[in-house]
C-alpha cells in the first residue's frame, strides 16, 4: 500500500489522521509543507502582464511576484476554455479522462488535488469563481460565485446558502474574503487557498474608478490585427469572435435606444454596430474597428488593474505577518485570450495567444528570485506540482508532471518536448471548429478534423502563425514526423476516440440543467 492509499483509508473527514500522517497533519507550515495560495483569473492573456510584455500595460504586483520568483514563459492550456481548464487543473488529467470537455458539470466525486491536500492535513479553501456547476468538494471552506458570477453587486454561495453583496465589486470582495480566510486559518497546519477571480472575463466591467482612469487611454493594435486568414481560411472563416463583427453593443457599454421591448433589447445588446457617432465623429470601417478594439482594451486592462491591486494586498499581508517566508504564491489564468491578434477576442483555438497561460510562482527560499523557465509546461501539471510542493505523493493516474524541479532550476533530462491539445465544443456560439493537435518547441500541427483541414506552423520563422505550411514540400519530413507524433501522443494520453465532439446550448443554463443539455456526438451520427 502506498502512502496515498494509507491517507485516504484512514480519513473519514479532515482529521484525525493516524500514525505518521497525524504527525504530519499537526505540523505547522514549514518550508517542507508550505502554505499554497493559488491566484487564478479568467481569460487573462500573458501578453497583458508587464512581466511578459511591456508594450501593452503595467502590472506592478504581478511583476513583484516575478521579481521575487519565477516566470514560466511556455505554459499552455490543453483545451482552451474555462470549465475544462479548471477541471484539468483540479485533476491533473486531460478533458477526456476527467469528464469535462466542455461546459458540462464536473463530477466532484473524483480525485482532485485539494482533496489530497486536505487528507494530508491542509486546511483548504476555494473563494471566488468556481465555474464547474457542481458544488466544490475537497474544501473545508468555500464561497463561490454561481456560474460566471457578476462584477457588480455579486452573489456568492457557501454551503449554507447565498448572499448578495450590494455595492460590492467582485475582485475586491474575493480579495477581502481571501485575506479573511488567511487570518482565520488554523495556525498549527498549512493551508491551501484558491483565490479565483472572475476578472477579466467578458463583459469586462471595471470598477468605476478604474473605468474613469482608463477612459481616454489608447493602445497600439497588434501586428496581426488586419489578418486576412490567407492559408487558414477553412479554420477561421466562420469564427464569431472578430472584434469587427462580434464585439457587441453590450461589450462596448453603449446605451440602448429608449423604449425597446425586451426581445429587441437583447438583440440590440448582442449586435455589433456598423456605424457609430463618437464625440461628433461618425466612425465606419477600419476606424470603427479600431475604436472597438480600444474600448475593449480599456475595459479589459482596467479589470486587470483591480486584480493586480488584489495581488498587492495579499503580498503586503503576507509580508506584514511574516507568512511570506513559508507561503508559495502562484498567479495564473485558465487559458490565454486574443487581444486583437488575428482581429479576434476570445480563445478556444490552438493558436498561441489562446493557449498561452500566465504562470508566475513566488516561493521564497526555494525559487531563485527573478528567474525564468522556458520548458513546455501545461495545466495538466498543476495538480502534481501543488501536491509535490506539500510533499504529498502524486497518484499514478495523474497525467502531468510536477514543476517543482523546474522551479529549483533542475529540469529533468527527459522533460517533454511537445504536448497534446484538443478542443471539443462544436458547434458553439463562437464558431470555432473542433480540432486537436501537437505543439513542439518549434512547430505546431493542428487538425480541424470535422473540416478535414490541417495547419502546420514553424513558430521560429513565423511566431504569429500567418503561414500555413501544411502540404509544402519543403516541410514534408517535418509534417510526417509531427503527424506520427500527434497520433503517438493521443495514444500516450489515452485519448482513443478520434471523432468525439460535443454540442451544448449556449447561454446561461441553470446549474442542474447543464449536464442534460450536453450531447456527445460521434462521426457516425453526423
Ligand atoms: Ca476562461
Amino acid at each position: 500500500m502506498n502512502k496515498l492509499q494509507k491517507v485516504s483509508l484512514c480519513t473519514a473527514g479532515l482529521l484525525p489522521l493516524a500514525g505518521a500522517n497525524a504527525q504530519q497533519a499537526s505540523a505547522q507550515p514549514s518550508p517542507e509543507r508550505p502554505n499554497v495560495i493559488f491566484i487564478f483569473t479568467d481569460d487573462h492573456a500573458a501578453n497583458a502582464i508587464s512581466a511578459y510584455n511591456k508594450a501593452l500595460t503595467h502590472t506592478p504586483n504581478m511583476d513583484r511576484l516575478a521579481q521575487n520568483g519565477m516566470v514560466f514563459d511556455n505554459c499552455f492550456a490543453t483545451n482552451s476554455i474555462s470549465t475544462p481548464s479548471r477541471a484539468t487543473v483540479l485533476t491533473g488529467k486531460y478533458s477526456h479522462l476527467n469528464g469535462t470537455p466542455v461546459f458540462n458539470e464536473f463530477d466532484g466525486s473524483q480525485q482532485t488535488f485539494p482533496k489530497l491536500l486536505q487528507q494530508a492535513g491542509y486546511t483548504t479553501a476555494m473563494i471566488g469563481k468556481w465555474h464547474l456547476t457542481s458544488d466544490p468538494t475537497g474544501f473545508d471552506h468555500w464561497d463561490i460565485f454561481p456560474g460566471q458570477g457578476l462584477y457588480y453587486d455579486p452573489i456568492m454561495y457557501t454551503a449554507e446558502g447565498g448572499t448578495r453583496y450590494k455595492g460590492g465589486y467582485a475582485t475586491n470582495l474575493v480579495t477581502d474574503k481571501a485575506i479573511e480566510f488567511i487570518e482565520n486559518a488554523p495556525k498549527d497546519r498549512p493551508f491551501l487557498l484558491m483565490c479565483h477571480h472572475k476578472a477579466p472575463h467578458r463583459p469586462f466591467q471595471p470598477r468605476p474608478d478604474l473605468r474613469e482612469k482608463y477612459k481616454d487611454m489608447t493602445f497600439p493594435i497588434p501586428e496581426t490585427f488586419w489578418d486576412d486568414y490567407a492559408t487558414r481560411e477553412a479554420a477561421l472563416k466562420d469564427n464569431k469572435m472578430t472584434i469587427a463583427d462580434w464585439f457587441t453593443n453590450n461589450d462596448l457599454k453603449l446605451t440602448p435606444p429608449p423604449g425597446l421591448p425586451s426581445d429587441s433589447l437583447a438583440k440590440w445588446l448582442a449586435s455589433s454596430p456598423k456605424m457609430l457617432v463618437v464625440d461628433g465623429d461618425t466612425l465606419r470601417g477600419r476606424e470603427l474597428i479600431q475604436y472597438k478594439y480600444n474600448r475593449y482594451m480599456q475595459d479589459y486592462l482596467a479589470c486587470i488593474e483591480a486584480v493586480d491591486e488584489s495581488i498587492g494586498q495579499i503580498l503586503d499581508y503576507l509580508e506584514q505577518t511574516g507568512l511570506d517566508k513559508n507561503t508559495v504564491v502562484i498567479y495564473s489564468s485558465d487559458q490565454g485570450f486574443f487581444l486583437g491578434e488575428h482581429g479576434l477576442f476570445d480563445k478556444r483555438y490552438m493558436y498561441e495567444e489562446s493557449i498561452r497561460m500566465p504562470f508566475i510562482v513566488m516561493w521564497k527560499g526555494v525559487i531563485q528570485p527573478g528567474t525564468r523557465n522556458h520548458d513546455l509546461v501545461t495545466n495538466v501539471d498543476f495538480a502534481e506540482t501543488f501536491l509535490d510542493m506539500a510533499g504529498v505523493d502524486i497518484p499514478e493516474d495523474m497525467q502531468g508532471r510536477s514543476l517543482v524541479p523546474l522551479m529549483k532550476g533542475k529540469t529533468p533530462k527527459d522533460w517533454r518536448k511537445d504536448f497534446y491539445y484538443r478542443y471539443y465544443h462544436d458547434p458553439n456560439e463562437h464558431g470555432t471548429p473542433a480540432h486537436y493537435g501537437v505543439r513542439t518547441e518549434r512547430y505546431k500541427l493542428i487538425y480541424f478534423w470535422r473540416l478535414d483541414h490541417w495547419e502546420l506552423f514553424d513558430l521560429k520563422k513565423d511566431p504569429n502563425e500567418l503561414v500555413n505550411l501544411y502540404g509544402n514540400p519543403k516541410y514534408a519530413k517535418i509534417q510526417k514526423r509531427l503527424t506520427e507524433r500527434l497520433y503517438a501522443l493521443k495514444k500516450e494520453v489515452k485519448d482513443e476516440d478520434q471523432f468525439a465532439y460535443y454540442t451544448l446550448k449556449s447561454g446561461i443554463v441553470p446549474r442542474d440543467k447543464y449536464a442534460k443539455d450536453m450531447k456527445v456526438v460521434h462521426r457516425n451520427d453526423m
